[in-house]
């Protein structure tokens, strides 16, 4: 590996779900590259894939109903055809997972200790005392103040937003180079939820840890991205660096989630699957993931899969609608007011 390679690269990844009705394709061909040291931000509405993305990365869906295929490579190894025993040694020690909710993460009949120098004994080989210390130090790190006192406390008898920063200790227990955190504060009050973010930032800057965060908050992408990727039902639709992607979205999807994020008020996100999915609540199995919602579509979305295109010419921004690429009337078409009407049936 040189220092260029990406830590981690998803290439082609699929999360197909076998159901009683037939296939369901949850992640369906989603790639992109997390450099060392960087931020990427998963961004898309409720349902669009993010979790079992991370999941599929992690070697964390246990159903046999799932079939994930593709290909998930961590410092140039393979995970996806990884044994158990591997990935289990890589989740913690290298990868750590912060997941959403913090109340029911935690077991409740532990203590926060036992909890904490459980999680630090399974990766380090180190005696309880030394365990207990370095627990110790961890809650102080994630900011909780008389961290020896509240070792003995149990889960209930912390608030939500001190639950995560426990959280946050055990996944920084093993001093993992990348940390998976999926939405951790869309559980939380409001105002804690900044804080926590702001706890992120420290911490991946002191540690300098590589971040993939799962977010729907727009503006958690603008303050702490480098990149990043959106997902619209299963797929990636966008990616690039953040500045490009806030300034101009070059997938129409990137941009109706965008304006409904503002005309949300900037709230905690869209949760707009029952709306953007199509008219019959389906995906369409050919041509673009998003024609049946798009206001720019033309009959040429039906075709093909679009493919990932540079957006506005710039490299590493791509957007996988038809406009992109050799066309030169992207920006005419995609700033022009939406016409939900253009005339484009859809018999799929
Ligand atoms: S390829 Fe067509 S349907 Fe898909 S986003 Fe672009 S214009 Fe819309």
């Amino acid at each position: 590996m040189t220092d260029t390679d990406p830590l981690l690269s998803v290439d082609d990844l699929h999360a197909h779900i076998a159901t009683a009705d037939g296939t369901v394709r949850a992640v369906d061909g989603v790639s992109f590259d997390v450099q060392r040291g960087e931020t990427v931000c998963l961004v898309g509405e409720s349902g669009s894939g993010k979790t079992l993305t991370c999941d599929s990365i992690t070697g964390l869906v246990s159903s046999s109903q799932v079939d994930v295929s593709g290909s998930v490579t961590f410092e140039g190894e393979e995970l996806l055809s990884a044994g158990e025993r591997r990935l289990r040694s890589i989740r913690g020690n290298r990868i750590a997972y912060l997941f959403q909710n913090a109340q029911n993460a935690l077991d409740p009949v532990y203590t926060v200790g036992d909890q904490l120098v459980e999680a630090i004994t399974f990766h380090r080989d180190v005696s309880d005392g030394t365990a207990r210390e370095r627990a110790i130090d961890l809650l102080q790190t994630v900011g909780l103040s008389r961290p020896a006192e509240r070792l003995d406390a149990y889960p209930h008898e912390f608030s939500d937003g001190m639950r995560q920063r426990v959280l946050i200790a055990i996944a920084l227990a093993a001093e993992p180079d990348l940390l998976i955190a999926d939405e951790p504060t869309s559980a939380l009050d409001v105002t804690i939820q900044s804080r926590i973010i702001d706890l992120i930032d420290d911490l991946r800057r002191e540690r300098d840890l590589t971040l993939l965060l799962v977010t729907h908050d727009l503006r958690v992408v603008a303050s702490l991205a480098d990149r990043v990727v959106v997902m619209y039902a299963g797929n990636a639709v966008e990616r690039g660096p953040v500045e490009a992607v806030l300034e101009q979205p070059g997938h129409p999807y990137t941009q109706s989630l965008f304006r409904s994020f503002v005309g949300q008020g900037g709230t905690n996100g869209p949760d707009r699957r029952t709306e953007t999915v199509g008219r019959d609540g389906s995906i369409p199995k050919e041509g673009c993931c998003f024609r049946r919602e798009c206001p720019h579509a033309v009959k040429a979305c039906r075709g093909d899969e679009p493919p990932f295109e540079p957006v506005a010419g710039v490299e590493d921004h791509r957007a996988a609608c038809i406009y992109h690429g050799d066309r030169k009337d992207a920006r005419t078409v995609l700033d022009t007011a939406p016409q939900l009407d253009r005339g484009v049936t859809d018999d799929d």
